[in-house]
């Protein structure tokens, strides 16, 4: 593929609300984060992506936007936008926005309007039909349950929503709207960001029969109906029309499309440079973990799982030699819309070994490393005392299937604790101080208990510190192509505890052995005193012997220069 500015990203990818708060309200903003960019700046990152930061009523925790051109008046001002991304570039970091174009807040003036009439000129920015028989049109269910539709008596028509009913999906059939979209993006641009990560992208187009969707798991009033409004051609031809737009302002732009039920043959879709549409994607289908049987009646999202690594290898190796070539795709543990890695796939009792090995896999592979806030210090999933304490759409639907299965309070609250997204937006753990240096005053969600021992402050003093060992290894990908540039092989693949990969690029090699269980291996590979190791997570740097054990969750980095 021809190379590009952003093979070579590091994306650090922030949390407006919980990453810093400098006015007191609990809430972090803007003037926090600009606050805090020498530190971005230290992990060896290059990429900054903020999670929305429009003005929004806050359903959906800014998801759901009012205006576009204005910041929500919690993070900060325009002019506070305009500094941060000059701060950010003085420190070689580029900032991109989420943008959220597949629906807006039903308090945008768009929406207000279109609900007005039904020959109102914003009638056809989003997307109204009659009932049958007294009831929705379709069976369609919502992301955050019930109905994709809901009923305004203003007109006697139903609008739709995939997620929150106070969050209407836009019409992208319309071309006023499109245009409307490019002018947005074109505001921003001018602003001097430079990229967008997409959200919901996939979800653009629905199949504009809107009929019923017959399903085998059909066993509510409504069934997720993803052939129906997910992957649908049309999103392929509107995400081509965004990219025409968005590249006459300006060429090298990022688009970043959240594809989160794509699989590798769509993202080889979605991200062909041949195909002009993403030049990333993110997906959640990597990390798909293995479900316990007894859980098997609740929604998938609020089941516990454990990643099987079998199942994990067989799905990288997929995405890694289909998107050779082809495309590139995020390479990620966890992030606003997940439980924290530490917590969903590390081991707790041996943080520090758990979440390296686990960093060093993931991010020298292929792709586009994404490193959510807090990870790099081991931040585990905020433990709050109530289910109503977590504010956020989804856990509602999900407490009432749970009541209606019989599960206790407490044992919903368990589930909370492992699986609501929210447990990954606890206020950002900077000190041992109060409120861990997040805020002078109670944080919005919440701060972990263990900020007292997991904090940035403890971490910078530390140089076997989770921190500092993110830092070598971010330096280690960007100071060599084979990284970036190289292909990808995946070695023992049959081996039950080791994840092992080879890259080559050039005269270039380099192996990466992480021991995924907390058992010692035995790991064989011909000629390995010839490699030299830049880098191991228990210190280590002594040449290897022709056997070598991997002790629990160590990983290697090994090079070879001709
Ligand atoms: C975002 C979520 C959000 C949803 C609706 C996503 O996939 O990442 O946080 O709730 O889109 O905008």
């Amino acid at each position: 593929m021809e190379q590009q500015w952003w093979h070579q990203a590091i994306v650090y990818q922030v949390y407006p609300k919980s990453f810093k708060d400098t006015n007191d309200d609990g809430v972090g903003d803007i003037r926090g984060i600009i606050e805090k960019l020498d530190y971005i700046q230290s992990l060896g990152v290059n990429v900054l992506w903020l999670n929305p930061i429009f003005k929004s009523p806050q359903v959906d925790h800014g998801y759901d936007i009012s205006d576009y051109y204005q910041l929500d008046p919690q993070f900060g001002t325009i002019a506070d936008m305009e500094e941060l991304i000059a701060e950010s570039g003085k420190r070689g970091l580029k900032v991109i926005l989420d943008f959220v174009v597949n629906h807006t807040s039903d308090l945008h003036p768009w929406f207000i309007e279109s609900r007005k009439s039904k020959d109102n000129p914003y009638r056809d920015f989003y997307i109204w039909r009659d009932g049958h028989d007294g009831k929705e049109p379709t069976n369609w269910a919502s992301f955050f349950g019930g109905s994709t539709w809901a009923y305004d008596p203003t007109t006697d028509q139903y609008y739709f929503h995939l997620f929150d009913k106070k969050m209407p999906d836009l019409n992208w059939e319309n071309p006023k709207l499109r245009k409307e979209v490019y002018q947005i993006a074109e505001f921003w641009l001018k602003k001097g960001i430079a990229g967008f990560r997409l959200d919901a992208i996939i979800h653009l187009a629905k199949d504009q029969r809107f009929q019923n969707y017959e399903s085998d798991t059909n066993d509510g009033d409504y069934v997720i109906a993803e052939p129906c409004y997910a992957h649908l051609p049309r999103v392929h031809e509107f995400i081509r029309k965004f990219n025409h737009a968005i590249h006459k302002i300006n060429p090298n732009i990022l688009l970043i499309g959240e594809a989160a039920s794509a699989d590798s043959e769509l993202a080889k879709l979605y991200t062909d440079p041949e195909n002009e549409e993403f030049d990333c994607i993110i997906s959640f289908q990597q990390l798909e973990p293995e479900l316990l049987h007894e859980d098997a009646e609740l929604p998938k999202n609020w089941q516990i799982g454990h990643l099987n690594l079998a199942n994990f290898k067989k799905t990288m190796k997929q995405w890694q030699e289909d998107l050779y070539e082809h495309g590139w795709s995020a390479l990620f543990w966890n992030n606003h819309d997940m439980p924290r890695l530490l917590t969903r796939f590390g081991d707790t009792r041996y943080p520090r070994e758990s979440a390296t090995m686990l960093a060093t896999l993931m991010y020298l592979q292929r792709g586009m490393p994404i490193i959510y806030q807090g990870e790099e210090i081991g931040m585990t999933n905020l433990r709050l005392s109530e289910i109503n304490d977590y504010n956020d759409s989804g856990i509602e639907d999900f407490v009432k299937k749970a009541r209606g299965l019989g599960y206790t309070t407490s044992e919903i609250l368990n589930r909370v604790h492992s699986c609501s997204r929210q447990t990954s937006r606890g206020a950002m753990q900077w000190s041992k101080g109060l409120n861990a240096g997040f805020s002078t005053i109670k944080p919005w969600l919440g701060v972990n208990d263990d900020y007292l021992k997991v904090n940035v402050e403890e971490q910078e003093n530390n140089p076997e510190s989770i921190l500092n060992y993110y830092r070598d290894l971010l330096r280690i990908r960007l100071e060599r192509k084979v990284f970036v540039e190289g292909n990808w092989e995946l070695i023992d693949e049959e081996n039950p505890s080791i994840y092992a990969y080879k890259r080559h690029y050039n005269d270039q090699s380099a192996l990466v052995l992480c021991n995924f269980t907390n058992k010692p291996h035995v790991f064989h590979y011909p000629n390995l005193p010839s490699w030299n190791c830049i880098l191991n997570n228990k210190g280590k740097r002594e040449r290897l012997h022709e056997q070598l054990v991997l002790e629990r969750y160590e990983c290697y980095v090994l090079i070879k220069e001709k």
